[in-house]
């Protein structure tokens, strides 16, 4: 692999902001931390502190979601500019417990692709199959049409910046069961292929659900594997540090 691999994680709903300076604290004396680009997604009410405690430590800052308005009547809802005056350089859209629990469709994540890199926001374009989807042997068709409505109508010099999290729904969370490589393998297969015909090959394919110390370096040994997006296993520094550390 040339390039580097992008390895994050998102802490979902957990970690008040003292919670969230001693996990930076202990992550950024990590040594790995300048072998990978790595990131991690704060709620919001950490963002701006666990900016000012990064400080300039090789680690982008994430937000888990944002609406697609500068500014508005949108009450309980962050705007881009807000996220770029906290210091956020990515931006998760489209995670399935979005899409699940909070009205997240094609069409909204396609509007917020388009704001967050009129923003200079760098998105991380969340997609993933249902477990009928695998059992019905629909999965690559499932995801390559999510990214395809993703991204419809953005120019491809812009989604340059674009990342993608390939994170199958029943992999994801307790409930979860961890993808096989193989099953990775050919939906990231799948995903290259169709971005290398709009000019995006480069994309970076990040996989996402369940990954651990355990599987994450079956998963980057993968020829269209390019980062994880990691959850539970990452929610200690140390863990973090452990997966990126297996990944490499
Ligand atoms: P998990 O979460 O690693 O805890 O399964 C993954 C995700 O939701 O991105």
């Amino acid at each position: 692999m040339n390039a580097r691999l992008w390895i994050g994680t998102s802490w979902k709903m957990h970690k008040t902001i003292a919670e969230a300076e001693a996990y930076v604290g202990e992550l950024t004396a990590s040594p790995l931390l300048d072998r990978v680009e790595a990131f991690i997604v704060p709620p919001f009410t950490a963002l701006a502190a666990v900016h000012r405690a990064l400080g300039d430590a090789p680690v982008h800052l994430g937000a888990q979601t944002m609406h697609w308005q500068d500014e508005g009547a949108q009450t309980g809802e962050i705007s881009p500019l807000m996220l770029r005056d906290c210091g956020v350089g990515i931006v998760e859209l489209g995670h399935s417990e979005r899409r699940a629990s909070h009205g997240e469709t094609d069409a909204t994540v396609n509007a917020k692709v388009a704001s967050a890199l009129r923003h200079g926001l760098r998105p991380l374009i969340c997609v993933g199959d249902q477990g009928d989807d695998l059992d019905a042997g629909a999965s690559i068709e499932t995801v390559l049409r999510q990214v395809k409505l993703a991204i419809k109508g953005i120019d491809t010099a812009s989604l340059g910046r674009a990342l993608i999290a390939y994170e199958p729904v029943w992999a994801i969370g307790e409930a979860g069961r961890p993808a096989e490589p193989a099953h990775v393998a050919e939906v990231h297969g799948a995903l290259r292929a169709m971005l290398g015909q709009r000019g995006l090959a480069a994309l970076p394919l990040l996989y996402g659900g369940s990954v651990d110390r355990a599987n994450a370096g079956a998963l980057t040994a993968l020829a269209n594997v390019d980062g994880l997006f990691v959850g539970r296993a990452a929610w200690t520094a140390r863990g973090f540090e452990e997966v990126i550390e297996a990944a490499l």
